[in-house]
């Protein structure tokens, strides 16, 4: 592996080619920095080099990063991209952009209070659980498109679209990114403000060309940036 910079490097360019390949342009797809378990001077080195857009899974974690004085004042993006429970909505809605992986109503109501109650507005992805193992998070595709209208209608979050973590599998990995794009497209014909449903949220290390192919418009990269986890 390179230095932190050099990856961020090698990964754009990933992103271009297979933008590129899929008669995309490159600015439609956004580069989420998947940061967990890394420290805040890795985060200072992509900044360094560019990347503004930083994920963390864990709620510890990131609180830590987020008050580290390494990080004080610089132009951070954060996205929470973990599995959120309720009970700690409260201790990071004031400090994110935006939250990936809501995978029940009743914790994306809680960030709707929380929200209101600071007087802002939160963007969140509802989490599909696309290839139906029983361990992964997220709505299942029925449930997506039974309960979708009532995560549009809460007062102090928007929904912006719609995450998976897919199968390991490349041909399967394949059909889940495709299954992603459709259940959009599906709720995107019952939403009052269908202009507000543009995000995909896919494609990992492994697989984001994939992703990219299949339409995604974010694309969450971790140890092919930073180096694997231990
Ligand atoms: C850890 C993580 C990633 C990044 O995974 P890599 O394989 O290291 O790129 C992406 N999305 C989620 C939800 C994660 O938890």
């Amino acid at each position: 592996m390179g230095t932190v910079a050099e990856n961020l490097e090698a990964i754009q360019h990933d992103i271009s080619t297979a933008c590129r390949k899929a008669g995309r342009s490159p600015e439609e797809v956004r580069l989420v920095a998947v940061s967990k378990t890394k420290p805040a001077s890795m985060i200072r080195e992509a900044l360094e080099a560019g990347q503004r857009i930083f994920g963390e899974s864990y709620v510890q974690e990131f609180l830590e990063k987020f008050a580290s004085p390494e990080l004080e004042g610089l132009p951070i993006e954060w996205h929470f991209i973990g599995h959120l429970q309720s009970n700690k909505v409260r201790q990071i809605v004031d400090k994110v952009s935006m939250v990936h992986g809501i995978d029940k109503f009743s914790t994306a109501e809680e960030l709707s209070r929380r929200a209101q109650a600071k007087g802002r507005n939160v963007d969140f992805l509802i989490e599909v659980n696309t290839s139906g193992e029983s361990t992964k998070y997220g709505l299942s595709p029925e449930q997506l498109l039974d309960e979708a209208p009532k995560f549009m209608a809460l007062a102090s979050v928007t929904l912006r679209g719609l995450m998976t973590i897919a199968s390991p599998d490349p041909e399967e990995a394949a059909g889940e990114f495709a299954l992603l794009r459709e259940l959009l497209e599906r709720i995107r014909t019952v939403a009052p403000s269908p202009e507000h449903l543009t995000e995909l949220s896919m494609g990992m290390s492994g697989d984001f060309p994939e992703a990219i192919a299949a339409g995604a418009t974010m694309v969450r990269v971790g140890s092919a940036i930073f180096g694997y986890r231990h």
